[in-house]
């Protein structure tokens, strides 16, 4: 089960990558999670790193590279899904020449499409919990009370400016990447804009297909 879940900030990824690889047992290789740990802990890369998540911009294709490399090296190049990574068309570039170096290649790419109103609604109102990067949003899925206040943050990047940086990155840097894999019949889409259950069962129906045919 090698798969990328693909699609705009805000839109799921990382809330369906993180259910999938628990019910499923496939690694989640998040690049933004690894950014904001190596941040939270100043290491040299964290350091590089900081202005440019703080800001919505992409960080240098290069130190993102070795991140998703060494992590997908470290699970064996089998059972991982990647939230986030790539993110340029170099980047998938980067990515399919790494596992053709490993005599393998991934079974699928989903892309998750919700309008752009909802993405707006859901990277404003949501809030992660900081020691377990787990998600919420202040409407559907708020908070539970007996989580600590403190832990519970709004992201630099989730702040009107950088939501609105993030999206005009999205759509001149990430979205080509998209029929890139779609002319290389790799791409399914997938709708997000339903229940969080609806959309987890067709992401997950897609995954099976595809890990049967490959
Ligand atoms: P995410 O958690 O996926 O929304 O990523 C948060 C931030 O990390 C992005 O806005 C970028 O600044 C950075 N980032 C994550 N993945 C990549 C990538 N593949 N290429 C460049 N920057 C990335």
């Amino acid at each position: 089960m090698k798969i990328v879940l693909f699609g705009p900030p805000g839109v799921g990824k990382g809330s369906q990558a993180r259910f999938l690889s628990q019910r499923e047992g496939v690694k989640h290789i998040s690049t933004g999670e690894l950014l904001r740990k190596a941040i939270r802990s100043k290491t040299s890369l964290g350091r590089k790193a900081q202005q440019y998540v703080e800001s919505g911009r992409l960080v240098p294709g290069v130190l993102v590279r070795a991140l998703a490399e060494d992590s997908i090296r470290e699970n064996g190049f089998d059972r991982f899904v990647l939230d986030g990574y790539p993110r340029t068309i170099e980047q998938a570039e980067w990515l399919d020449e790494f596992l053709k170096a490993a005599g393998t290649k991934l079974d699928v790419v989903l892309s998750l499409q919700v309008p752009a109103e909802v993405i707006i609604d859901r990277l404003s109102k949501r809030r992660v919990n900081k020691q377990t990067g787990e998600n919420y949003h202040l409407d559907f899925k708020p908070p539970p009370p007996d989580v600590p206040a403190h832990l519970i943050i709004q992201r630099k990047d989730d702040m009107p400016e950088a939501i609105l940086h993030r999206l005009e990155i999205y759509h001149e840097e990430t979205h080509p990447v998209q029929a890139w894999y779609r002319d290389r019949g790799m791409l399914q889409e997938i709708n997000g804009g339903d229940s969080f259950e609806d959309v987890y069962e067709r992401i997950r129906a897609a995954v099976l297909a595809s890990s049967q045919t490959s």
